[in-house]
């Protein structure tokens, strides 16, 4: 029987982390990946015509020290071995209670000036709110690093400092947070928060720190986007693991789990579940939803796996339409790489919370908010013709009924038409120039990723009951030798799956 030191199951971004530093570190590494190719959420493929990126509209710039990206991609060997192409702004947002487009700059210093200039009754809130942001991100980019990070005292301290200013507001939603500052402001409000959905669907459920750190780490670095695709940035991983001598197998299903004592196995098989092979290893991660992970292990393994993350609510999913065009979205008026759609029904900022069931009904008058990116506005390097078009918003596994695909897919279908009139309303010719398109629902989300509730960010990222529960996920699971590299880990996104994943292969290497 073949044996590992660690044996991985998934290859997503947080897998591929996990392993390319841990197979770099001289570990002998094994990753099983069901699906075709590797990268999970962060795969970009072609659907006839149409290049379709599976995921990414902005990530922070990983090249910034302060990133938390920075550190554990330099150490899997990836940093430079794509192109992180800058967004240009982070986002422009409409509609809403936002009586014109709004454009949000990627830095803090120049969001600062355009947000008072946009708002300036609001001058006092916008500084207050965008420097505690600008000290939570840098500090909890130490912090969320885990309790090895704390043991430099003095990086402790700067972390903690930063801190001590925003304690009394530690445990509020983002819409708490929001209220307090800017009163019944609903137009500055959109306006900081109106890429709602890069987090969360709710913002009086969305942890205010959260905000700050993730947004802040936007504001703080930049946004970027991997040219080429994601895919690049999941191949490279893929080949630093390669290279190192570990092994990176695809089209296997990993079948099931078996955590003794000392060594553990795991079994994969094909995908038709033929071919069983069995291989052991000292230690496992799952990069896999923990829900995936369960149904493999032994019932009282996964009774108690279970047991560990049972407060725990899955995060929100996403629906994304791919539309290709004839002509570059520019040329419909779309006047950025991304813009945040907010529709008109949404008077206040919290209204954003109904966005995300309306799937589940036919479409109507009311639209979901969406992201809409244009990845011809940048040297994206995506090809074109035919441009592509990325509209993405909040969406539930609830909305969508998998027991009739036929009907299944006549509904995602009128909701597509629906979009697409609706952002000819707003972009008028648009509809006209539609050459190609894929749609991706909630149940894709599960169906693709194996991913259970479609959640794309792991765990929902809510305010953490009492000043005093620990708000931080860790890559430790309740089960000796189990571990998991994935948005599961810490937080959703790029950048906490890359950071939960270094913190993952930190732990193994420093424990074995
Ligand atoms: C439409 C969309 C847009 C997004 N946009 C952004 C964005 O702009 N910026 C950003 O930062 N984040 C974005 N995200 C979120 C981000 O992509 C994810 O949070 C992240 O990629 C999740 O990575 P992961 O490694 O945790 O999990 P996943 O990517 O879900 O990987 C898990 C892997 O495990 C495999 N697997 C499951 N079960 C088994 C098994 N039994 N055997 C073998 N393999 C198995 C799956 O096939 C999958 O490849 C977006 C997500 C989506 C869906």
């Amino acid at each position: 029987m073949a044996r590992y030191d660690v044996v991985i199951v998934g290859a997503g971004l947080g897998g591929l982390t996990a392993g390319a530093i841990l197979a770099r570190a001289g570990r002998k590494v094994l990753v099983v990946e069901r699906s075709n190719s590797v990268g999970g959420a962060a795969s970009s493929y072609k659907s006839g015509e149409l290049f379709v990126e599976g995921s990414l509209h902005e990530t922070s710039d990983p090249h910034d020290p302060r990133d938390p990206k920075h550190d554990v991609l330099t150490r899997a060997g990836v940093i430079d071995a794509v192109k992180w192409i800058p967004s240009g702004a982070f986002y422009q947002a409409r509609g809403g209670p936002l009586d014109q487009p709004f454009l949000m700059p990627d830095d803090f210093d120049a969001a600062r000036r355009a947000l008072t200039e946009r708002f300036p009754e609001a001058r006092r809130g916008i500084e207050q709110l965008l420097g505690e942001m600008a000290r939570i991100a840098s500090a909890m980019a130490t912090i969320s690093q885990g309790r090895e990070a704390l043991k430099n005292p003095r990086q402790a301290l700067r972390a903690l400092s930063g801190l001590i200013p925003i304690v009394r507001d530690w445990p509020l939603s983002l819409s708490k947070k929001l209220d307090r500052v800017f009163g019944d402001n609903e137009a500055v409000k959109c306006a900081l928060a109106a890429n709602l959905s890069y987090f969360h669907d709710d913002p009086a459920t969305l942890w205010w720190i959260y905000f700050a750190m993730a947004q802040g780490s936007y504001l703080q670095s930049g946004g970027r986007y991997v040219q080429g695709g994601s895919q690049r940035l999941s191949s490279a991983l893929a080949r630093a693991i390669k290279v190192a001598g570990g092994e990176v197998l695809v089209r296997r299903v990993v079948s099931s789990i078996a955590l003794g004592d000392g060594a553990k196995s795991i079994t994969h098989t094909a995908k038709d579940g033929s071919d069983p092979r069995t291989v052991q290893c000292a230690q496992i991660i799952g990069n896999a939803a923990p829900a995936a992970l369960e149904p493999l292990m032994q019932a009282d393994a996964a009774e108690q796996l279970n047991q560990s993350y049972a407060r725990q609510a899955p995060s929100t999913s996403l629906f994304a339409l791919t539309l290709g065009l004839k002509r570059p979205p520019r040329e419909f008026g779309i006047a950025a790489y991304s813009t945040q759609l907010l529709p008109p029904w949404m008077k206040r900022l919290t209204d954003y919370a109904q966005g995300a069931a309306l799937m589940a009904e036919e479409p109507g008058e009311r639209m979901p908010p969406m992201s809409v990116v244009d990845y011809a506005a940048i040297d994206s390097g995506v090809p074109a013709p035919p441009y592509v078009l990325s509209i993405l918003g909040p969406d539930l596994l609830s909305n969508w009924d998998a027991s009739d695909m036929d009907a299944y897919r006549e509904k995602r279908g009128r909701w597509q038409e629906a979009i697409v009139r609706y952002l000819a309303s707003i972009y008028p010719g648009l509809s006209e120039a539609v050459v190609a398109s894929s749609f991706n629902s909630a149940l894709s989300v599960r169906q693709y990723l194996n991913a259970p509730d479609g959640a794309v960010y792991g765990f929902a990222p809510t305010p953490p009951p009492t000043i005093w529960s620990n708000p931080f996920r860790s890559p430790r699971t309740a089960i000796s030798g189990l571990y998991l590299a994935s948005a599961y880990a810490g937080f959703g996104g790029y950048t906490g799956v890359v950071q939960s994943a270094g913190v993952c292969a930190d732990m193994i290497l420093r424990e074995t």
